[in-house]
C-alpha cells in the first residue's frame, strides 16, 4: 500500500483477499505497509488489486519462505523483551552458563554477565544431550533458579524448550524460548512456539542450510509469532578441529534473506573457549545482531561443555572486546 494509502483502504484489500480465501498479514513499515497474502497463487493474481485504492504495487514473491522474508518487510524487525532489544542497530549479548547446575553457580554467573554489560542471561534447564548418560538438566528447579537469576539481576532470560509437554512452565518463564539445533526441524514445536507470546530464538540445525532455518522459522510466524530471532551456531562439515564449523558467510545472507534478527553462537561453534573470542568478533565483523555465549564460573568442572565455557574470571576481558567492536560496527548495546 501506498505511504497514504487509509487504513479503510488496507481494511478494504484484507477482506478482499480473505474473501479469496487467503490469509493477510499486514506489516506497517516506515515507507509503506505491507500486506503479504498466502494463499492460492492462481486466485490471488486473478483478483484485480491494482485498481483498489491506495494499492501501490503487487508483486509475487517467489522466495519459498515469505512472512520471514525482505521483501514482505523491508525494515528489520527489532525484538524487544524486559525493554532489551536485538536487531536495526540494536546488538544482543546474551551469556549465561550452558546448564543451570546449581543456585550458586547460576546467581554467579548471571552476577558476572550483568557486571559485564551483558543484555540477557541464556541457561538450559532442560538440556539436548548427545548421551542418555550425562546430566539431562534440572528441569522446573532449574527454571526456577533462573528466575531468581532474573530477579536479582533484572536480566531477561534465554532458555530451551525441548518438549511441547513442558511449554507450560518454560514459556511462563522464559522471556525468549530457545528452540535448540536438533529441534530445528521439530515442526510441531516449532507451530507450538508459533502460538506463544514470547519471543523465539531458533537456533540452525547442524545440517540445515540457510533456506531450510528460514522455513522452519516460517513455521513459527505462520501460527501468528513473527517475533523470531534467528541463530547460526555451526554446521557439520568434514572439519574436525572445532566442534562445528561456523559459517560465517551465512550471517550476510540472512541478513539479505530475512528482516528477522540473525544472533551467533561461537561457543558452540567452536567446542574450544580459545576459539570462543574470534569466532565472536568475527560475528559481530560480519554484521550479526548479537551473540549468545556461555560462561561458567569454573567450566573445568561443569556438567555440560566444559571445554568452551568461558571462566567467570575472563569474562570482563571477553565482554570489552565484544562491546568495543559492535560500537565500532555502529551497534549500540541493546
Ligand atoms: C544450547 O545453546 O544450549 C545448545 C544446546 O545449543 P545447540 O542447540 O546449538 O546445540
Ligand atoms: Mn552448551
Amino acid at each position: 500500500m501506498n505511504g497514504t494509502a487509509t487504513q479503510e483502504q488496507i481494511d478494504e484489500v484484507v477482506a478482499r483477499l480473505e474473501e479469496a480465501g487467503a490469509s493477510a498479514h499486514v506489516t506497517p513499515g516506515k515507507q509503506a505497509t505491507v500486506i503479504g497474502a498466502i494463499g492460492e497463487r492462481e486466485l490471488i493474481a486473478a483478483l484485480p488489486l491494482e485498481g483498489y485504492p491506495g494499492v501501490e504495487q503487487v508483486l509475487p514473491i517467489l522466495k519459498p519462505y515469505k512472512l520471514v522474508s525482505r521483501e514482505i518487510s523491508p525494515d528489520p524487525t527489532v525484538i524487544q523483551a524486559r525493554g532489551r532489544r536485538i536487531g536495526d542497530g540494536y546488538f544482543g549479548f546474551i551469556a549465561g552458563p550452558c546448564t543451570v547446575e546449581t543456585h550458586e553457580q547460576t546467581l554467579t554467573t548471571a552476577r558476572a554477565v550483568a557486571a559485564a554489560g551483558c543484555t540477557m542471561l541464556r541457561g538450559g534447564a532442560f538440556k539436548p544431550r548427545t548421551s542418555p548418560y550425562t546430566f539431562q538438566g534440572l528441569g522446573v528447579e532449574g527454571l526456577r533458579i533462573l528466575a531468581e537469576a532474573r530477579e536479582e539481576t533484572g536480566l531477561p532470560l534465554v532458555t530451551e524448550l525441548m518438549d511441547a509437554r513442558d511449554v507450560e512452565p518454560v514459556v511462563e518463564t522464559a522471556d525468549v524460548i530457545q528452540i535448540g539445533a536438533r529441534n530445528m526441524s521439530n515442526f510441531s514445536l516449532l507451530a507450538e512456539v508459533g502460538k506463544a507470546p514470547k519471543p523465539v530464538l531458533l537456533k540452525r540445525g547442524p545440517s540445515a542450510s540457510v533456506e531450510e532455518l528460514l522455513m522452519a522459522a516460517e513455521y513459527v510466524v505462520r501460527e501468528g509469532n513473527a517475533e523470531v530471532i534467528l541463530c547460526e551456531r555451526g554446521i557439520r562439515t568434514f572439519e574436525t578441529s572445532t566442534r562445528f564449523t561456523l559459517d560465517i558467510g551465512a550471517i550476510p545472507v540472512l541478513k539479505q534473506e530475512t528482516h528477522l534478527p540473525v544472533i551467533v553462537d561461537p561457543s558452540h561453534a567452536a567446542g574450544r573457549r580459545e576459539l570462543v573470542l574470534p569466532l565472536a568478533r568475527a560475528a559481530v565483523a560480519a554484521g550479526a545482531d548479537g551473540i549468545i555465549v556461555e560462561v561458567h564460573p569454573e567450566p573445568e568442572h561443569a556438567l555440560c561443555d566444559a571445554a568452551q565455557q568461558i571462566p567467570v574470571a575472563e569474562f570482563p576481558h571477553f565482554a570489552d572486546e565484544i562491546n568495543a567492536l559492535a560500537s565500532l560496527m555502529g551497534k549500540v548495546i541493546g
